[in-house]
Order: C-alpha cells, then sequence, then structure tokens
C-alpha cells in the first residue's frame, strides 16, 4: 500500500491523501478538497484515481469530488447515511464493508460516529496498519461536534474502537492541528513530557510536513486518550468541580470536549 498525503495549505488546514496499489498503480482518494492538487499528485507519482471516499459530508472533504469524477470517472464512496447529503454518491457504506483498491490493498470499513453522527474511518490491516480518520481523531487531539455531532457518540467511538486498533496504527486525519493540539494536553497535563517533545518538534516543521503519529503515540500525547490521567481528572475538576472526585471515562471525554470548544 502506497500512501501520498496532500497539503491542501488553506485555512482550514485539510490534509487529502492518495492510497495506491503498488502493483497496479490503482489509487482512492480520501477526502478531496483541492481536485487539482489531488489530481496532480497522482499524476506525478503515476497513480490512475479509481474511486473516491469521503469520510463524511462537511464540504472541506467533499468538494473536489465532481471534478475528480469528471477527469477520472472515479466512483464515489461514503457512509450510506451521509451519501444523501454529499450526492453523486455511487456506493454507501456500513461497518465492515472492505473496499479494495487495485490488486493489494484492502480498506475495512469502520462506522465512527461523533463528529457527525454518519462518518467512516478506513482501517488498512497487515504489518504496517494504517487508520485514515477524517475528522474523528486528529493528531494529539478530537474533532469537534458543531456539526452534526454529538461528543457522547463520540467518546464511544474513541474508547470502543479506535484505542483497541494496534499501537503501531499510523495515523492520517483530516486536518494538521498538531501544534495546537499539543497545546491543548499541556494545558490539561503540563507534566506531560512527551507532549512537551512533541510541541517543540511540530513547531519546528512546516505544517504541510506534520510528523505520522501512531495509535500508541496518541495514547500518550491525546488528552482525548488519556482519561484516567490523574492529572487531566484533578485539573479537570478545577473547571468542573460538579464531576465529583472519580468522574466515569465518558464524563471526562464530555468535559474535555466542552472545554478544548472555547480553549
Ligand atoms: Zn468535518
Ligand atoms: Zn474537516
Amino acid at each position: 500500500m502506497l500512501v501520498e498525503r496532500i497539503w491542501a495549505a488553506n485555512d482550514l488546514r485539510n490534509f487529502h491523501y492518495l492510497i495506491a496499489c503498488s502493483q497496479t498503480g490503482e489509487a482512492l482518494v480520501v477526502d478531496p478538497l483541492d481536485a487539482r492538487l489531488c489530481l496532480d499528485a497522482a499524476r506525478k507519482h503515476g497513480f490512475t484515481i479509481t474511486q473516491i471516499l469521503n469520510t463524511h459530508e462537511h464540504l472541506d472533504h467533499t468538494a473536489g469530488n465532481a471534478d475528480v469524477v469528471a477527469a477520472t470517472g472515479a466512483k464515489v464512496l461514503a457512509h450510506a447515511g451521509a451519501a444523501s447529503k454529499i450526492g453523486g454518491v455511487d456506493h454507501g457504506l456500513e461497518r465492515g464493508d472492505v473496499i479494495k483498491v487495485g490488486r493489494t490493498v484492502e480498506l475495512e470499513t469502520l462506522d465512527t460516529p461523533g463528529h457527525t453522527r454518519s462518518h467512516v474511518c478506513l482501517l488498512a490491516h497487515g504489518d504496517a496498519p494504517a487508520l485514515f480518520c477524517g475528522d474523528t481523531l486528529f493528531n494529539a487531539g478530537a474533532g469537534n461536534c458543531h456539526g452534526g455531532g454529538d461528543p457522547g457518540l463520540l467518546y464511544e467511538t474513541f474508547v470502543n474502537q479506535l484505542a483497541r486498533l494496534p499501537d503501531s496504527t499510523r495515523v492520517y486525519p483530516g486536518h494538521e492541528y498538531m501544534a495546537r493540539n499539543l497545546a491543548f494536553t499541556l494545558d490539561r497535563e503540563p507534566g506531560n513530557n512527551e507532549a512537551e517533545h512533541a510541541l517543540a518538534e511540530a513547531r519546528a516543521r512546516h505544517s504541510g510536513e506534520a510528523r505520522i503519529t501512531t495509535l500508541g503515540e496518541e495514547k500518550r500525547i491525546n488528552a482525548f486518550l488519556r482519561l484516567a490521567s490523574p492529572q487531566v481528572i484533578s485539573r479537570l475538576r478545577e473547571k468542573f468541580p460538579e464531576i465529583g472526585e472519580k468522574p466515569d471515562a465518558r464524563t471526562v471525554f464530555i468535559k474535555l470536549r466542552e472545554l478544548r470548544n472555547r480553549w
């Protein structure tokens, strides 16, 4: 499996991805916003785009669909529940559906609500597992729930699905928010040395060259995966005394999300 990350260089800081078969050069484009950038990257690498995957219906993940289809004839795949909102979807996806790209790539569809009600992540298995997670999991952060989502559902997606994937899983999110999110983690957990290191590193890099993290690392630097940290809990209680001494993980997650909304 070949993965090309394409930086949109826009205010929303989107990433697009090309996932290609190393034998046939067939490629699936994840969340095309700037069709031109996606088409140019495919041409440069000798890939043929045959499929488009939208992780969810927000326009910054779908706006390039029509132009990519016009240029390539690619088929559009998206969550069955988001298909009518996106329009032009050829195949509505459900949990467990397997998407094949060329001869060598198989991507499992995860049904991952929270940022929106109908959101999919793609999981590539194998020696080097990879997760294409749209606006669900970000580097050191979590998607917001302003655009039709629900923080309780996002919590369940994190705990019941994403946190259970292998620690070696590489994380490919829909936006680049690494430094900002690490600053939030450090605001919640000032003693987190690894997050501090990662922040210095992130600030020294161009945004389009943000480091690719693994899920194991995310569990150490992402406040939304550190729900049992005594420091995270005690500092949260300063803001929300009503959560008591032993809040459950769901409450910690929802309050962190609430705090991050206005942070
Ligand atoms: Zn979104
Ligand atoms: Zn987005």
